[in-house]
């Protein structure tokens, strides 16, 4: 069976790990592959290459970084099928989906091909007599990513491009669950002519999470995951004296009015609820349905959701399996512990009978109604194809609800009322909101993040956060000397 390694300093490196993982295709429940997990002492190797690779990459012209990163993109865009049956083959949702997760990572390598306007300084001339200030922004050196397992290729793409165009060397950490994503795109990257040792990836678990966090030539952390992890890598690695940017989980509510287009609402609910199985940070798990429309939406949920096919993302399915079997288990203990609480089941998954070979790892879209804020599907993050329905009078009890609720990634309302979509978006408390969209997902221009729990740091990803994330800043003071500015003076200079 192959065994997935390193990519350190350009090339692959030899079994050295003695501990390996099993890698299964969700799909079919079989193992595939295994992954080797790396010792403090490999990840210590790939930090040392990104170390060495620095000063030459940071020092390489803005034009010859930007060559690189356009080659990269064409060919990614050009191979991006290979790319995404490999998600499909490790992660296990539908192939579509796959090639959707790619193009959004691809749009993060577009914007980040126009770093040199994006790291143009400031400049003031005369700013005090014959004094000129102007600023810089300059590489912050080599930074750890360390992504989770739903998006193997976006969420690193949410960094790498931004990083590395900016003189960055990255070491990146892949989920163990779906290794080999990131090695492909490590390869495309000695193609497009990046030199060995800026882009390194090292797979592994809490090992190898750890050294990265306390390594002393490891810069910046950006860290995507689960919020107690999140949290847990925020604290170890601002003590280590490292700017972090961690993004957590989320529930993520969707508010409908009684004025929305309910067939829109449930269009929108049924796609955002069910996409990728439910495992996306941007899944709506919370519908927040404000009377007296609640029947009638659930009805016309319920009946869009009956007709999604389960299956192998291979062969045409809406929605492929759970990434594991033991998170395909975890999320039916909810759906247990939901219908036990007494929400009702409109539609329970635990039946589905999916179009597959083999024992993978399914479970059917589930949708509750009349859920409760106290019960465990709703406090917390599920991350599997369950959709609850809370039923609220007013708006306002709709808002108190999202904004009393301790993450704040993502949310939508769905209404025609300009005014009230005016207020929500002033007054929730949360990092990026949508109007009648569902999954607001900012474009690679703007920043990702969440608010409260779903992010720890001050910095979102990619957009102009990115790049100050992935920069320092630097001003500088000029003044060509001449005779006249002889002379003591101990004093702060005051209007000169
Ligand atoms: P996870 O927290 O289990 O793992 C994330 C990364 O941390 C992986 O690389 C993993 O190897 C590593 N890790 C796991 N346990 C660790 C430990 N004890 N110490 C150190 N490192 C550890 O998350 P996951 O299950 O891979 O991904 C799903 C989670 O990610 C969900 O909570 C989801 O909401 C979240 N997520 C958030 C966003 C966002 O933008 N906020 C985006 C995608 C996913």
């Amino acid at each position: 069976m192959q065994t997935t390694q390193h990519w350190i300093n350009g090339t692959f490196t030899k079994p050295a790990d003695s501990r390996l993982a099993d890698v299964t295709n969700p799909a079919t429940g079989k193992v595939t592959s295994q992954v080797a997990l790396a010792s403090a002492e490999t990840v210590n190797d790939a930090v040392a290459a990104a170390t060495a690779a620095f000063p030459l990459w940071r020092d390489t012209s803005l034009a010859r970084r930007v060559q690189i990163l356009f080659t990269f993109r064409e060919l990614l865009n050009a191979r991006k099928p290979e790319l995404a049956a490999i998600i499909t083959a490790e992660h296990g949702k539908v192939l579509d989906d796959a090639l959707g997760e790619i193009s959004r990572g691809q749009e993060v390598v577009e914007f980040a091909c126009g770093i040199p306007h994006l790291l143009k300084g400031g400049y003031t001339e005369n700013a005090s007599t014959n004094v000129d200030v102007h600023s810089l922004r300059q590489p912050v050196g080599p930074a750890a990513i360390i992504s989770p397992f739903n998006f193997p290729a976006m969420v690193p793409m949410w960094f790498f491009p931004v990083a590395i165009a900016a003189g960055n060397t990255v070491v990146v950490k892949p989920s163990e669950k779906d290794p080999t994503a990131a090695n492909w795109m490590a390869e495309l990257w000695k193609e497009a002519g990046l030199p060995d040792g800026v882009f390194n990836v090292v797979h592994g678990d809490k090992e190898a999470v750890d050294t990265l966090l306390h390594h002393p030539d490891i810069k910046s952390v950006s860290f995507v995951g689960s919020t107690p992890i999140a949290q847990y890598v925020y604290r170890e690695a601002t003590a280590a004296g490292k700017r972090v940017q961690a993004l957590g989980g989320a529930k993520n509510h969707m508010i409908v009015l009684p004025d929305a287009d309910l067939d829109l609402a449930a269009d929108a609910a049924v796609n955002a609820g069910f996409g990728s199985a439910g495992e996306r940070c941007m899944a709506i798990s919370a519908l927040v349905a404000v009377e007296p429309i609640a029947d009638e939406l659930v009805a016309k949920i319920a009946e869009r959701t009956r007709t999604l096919r389960v299956g192998d993302g291979l062969r045409g399915a809406d929605m492929g399996p759970l990434v594991t079997a033991a998170h395909r288990d975890r999320v039916a203990g909810y759906i247990e512990a939901g219908a036990a609480a007494g929400a009702g089941v409109v539609v329970d998954g635990r039946d589905v009978a999916p179009d597959a070979e083999g024992e993978g790892f399914f479970l059917g879209p589930t949708l509750f109604d009349r859920v409760t804020p106290d019960m465990s599907i709703y406090t917390d993050e599920i991350f599997g194809p369950v959709l609850s329905v809370i039923r609220v009078e007013s708006y306002d009890e709709a808002l108190a609800l999202i904004n009393a609720n301790p993450y704040g990634n993502g949310t939508a309302i769905f209404t025609n009322d300009g005014g009230a979509a005016r207020r929500f978006e002033n007054e929730v408390e949360v990092g990026m909101v949508g109007i009648n969209v569902p999954i607001p997902v900012p474009m690679a221009y703007y920043s990702f993040g969440g608010w409260k729990n779903s992010l720890f740091g001050d910095s979102h990803a990619h957009g102009t956060e990115g790049v100050h994330f992935f920069t320092r800043g630097k001003v500088v003071t000029t003044r060509w000397l001449d005779p006249s500015h002889g002379g003591l003076n101990l004093g702060f200079p005051q209007n000169a």
